[in-house]
């Protein structure tokens, strides 16, 4: 689950990570008000949105006057902010972030994230900060250092020095970053978090180390340990469809592609979407039911892959197992009588109660495509979706 700049700015504060002082401003007048309160200027006018690269797509704005902070936060809210993670579609922004501005000598970029490899938090670090950082680890990766840390040791001294050292920190600033680079860290593992990002983490001319921007990504099966922080979610940030399936404990993720499947099991899912591939086409979702899934599950899923408007064929890979064939034919057939399906279905099932899975699907009168085996199975959807 990712969260707005605010919010992530807001759980900095209570670890006492610095940043700017600063508010949210869902209209002008009470941008105003926040920028009053700040006292002098300039103040910053940020795009709340869950995605990074504002900057550049005119989303984060100096002002020098109140009257200017009321217009940049008119030009903001409303706006279609498009930036390389938005996607070509953009975002439609609907609150700002007004802050106190700061006098920035240096840009820094700093990030947490588990490491899977080494089963080590990974520190993450560049004195090239700031908006370029894509191209930094693109065209100059020695610029980037990454020190792990062992969960089990915690973060130690060393750790602070060694990535101070990396990044060239004034030594009177070192201290401080030292002491912010800890509490982050401490942030981060009892909130289980994803990745904690901070670009930039500046230094300011007064030699003071401040988040200026903060990214939050929490690891989701982590969240039922963390009720206080589903209150950040925000549905109008995530992906309809994935909203629709959360709902219904559907393991769903939107893909590019047009050939919506339905699967149980994640591995069973994951061999599926190389079949579709491997059969030259691209699946839309990933869809795994899990294995103790029920019609009505069955059902729900297989609605939300028909409202999917760039499926072009669907199909149905289920072993049945604790699902057993039979219960997956009843899901199907109640899905299909209450949704009118316009693209070609194709099913493929084994398992437990098989027979009287295809007696049920036989007799429904819906119009579809058996297949007997993973490579004809591609190979049909494949042909499907193409035509
Ligand atoms: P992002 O583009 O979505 O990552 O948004 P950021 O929060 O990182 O802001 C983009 C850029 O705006 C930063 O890299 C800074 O250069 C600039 N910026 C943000 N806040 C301030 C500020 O208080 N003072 C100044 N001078 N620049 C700022
Ligand atoms: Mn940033």
């Amino acid at each position: 689950m990712k969260i707005h700049e605010f919010q992530a700015k807001q759980i900095f504060r209570k670890y006492q990570v610095p940043t700017p002082n600063g508010g949210l401003a869902l209209d002008s007048e009470k941008a105003r008000q926040i920028a009053s309160e700040i006292g002098h200027f300039p103040v910053v006018v940020k795009a709340q949105i869950h995605a990074g690269g504002r900057g550049k797509g005119g989303g984060v704005q100096l002002a020098q006057s109140l009257d200017e902070v009321c217009k940049h936060t008119e030009a903001i809210i409303g706006m279609n902010l498009v930036t390389h993670q938005t996607g070509p579609e953009g975002k439609i922004v609907k609150q700002v972030l007004v802050e106190a501005g700061v006098n920035i000598e240096k840009e820094l970029y700093l990030s947490l994230i588990p490491d899977r490899e080494t089963a080590c938090i990974l520190v993450i670090a560049s004195e090239a900060g700031g908006m370029d950082i894509e191209e930094v680890a693109a065209t100059t990766p020695e610029k980037i250092i990454k020190v792990h840390i062992n969960p089990l040791s915690g973060i130690q001294p060393f750790h602070c020095r060694k990535v101070s050292f990396g990044l060239n920190l004034p030594s009177a600033v070192i201290k401080e970053f030292s002491q912010m680079l800890t509490r982050l860290y401490h942030l981060f593992i009892e909130n289980d978090c994803s990745m904690v990002e901070i670009n930039p983490l500046v230094i300011t001319k007064e030699n003071r180390v401040l988040a200026l921007d903060a990214k939050m990504d929490f690891d989701d099966n982590a969240l039922f340990r963390h009720k206080d922080l589903l209150e950040f979610r925000d549905l109008d940030e995530e992906d309809p469809l994935d909203v629709e399936a959360s709902k219904y404990n559907l393991n769903y993720i939107n893909l590019d592609g047009t050939v919506g499947n339905m699967v149980n099991g994640a591995g069973l899912a994951m061999a599926v979407m190389d079949t579709i591939k491997l059969a030259g086409a691209e699946p839309a979702n990933f869809l795994d039911v899990g294995g103790g899934a029920t019609a009505e599950m069955v059902e729900n899923g297989f609605k939300i892959i028909l409202s999917d408007d760039k499926v072009k064929a669907i199909l149905i890979n289920i072993f049945g197992g604790i699902l057993r064939c039979d219960v997956l034919a009843k899901g199907v057939v109640e899905a299909a009588r209450k949704t009118e399906i316009k693209v070609p279905l194709v099913v493929r099932m084994e398992g437990t109660n098989v027979e009287e899975g295809r007696r049920i699907l036989a007799e429904s009168g819906l119009d579809l495509f058996t297949a007997d085996d993973m490579k004809s199975t591609g190979e049909i959807v494949a042909k499907i979706a193409a035509s």
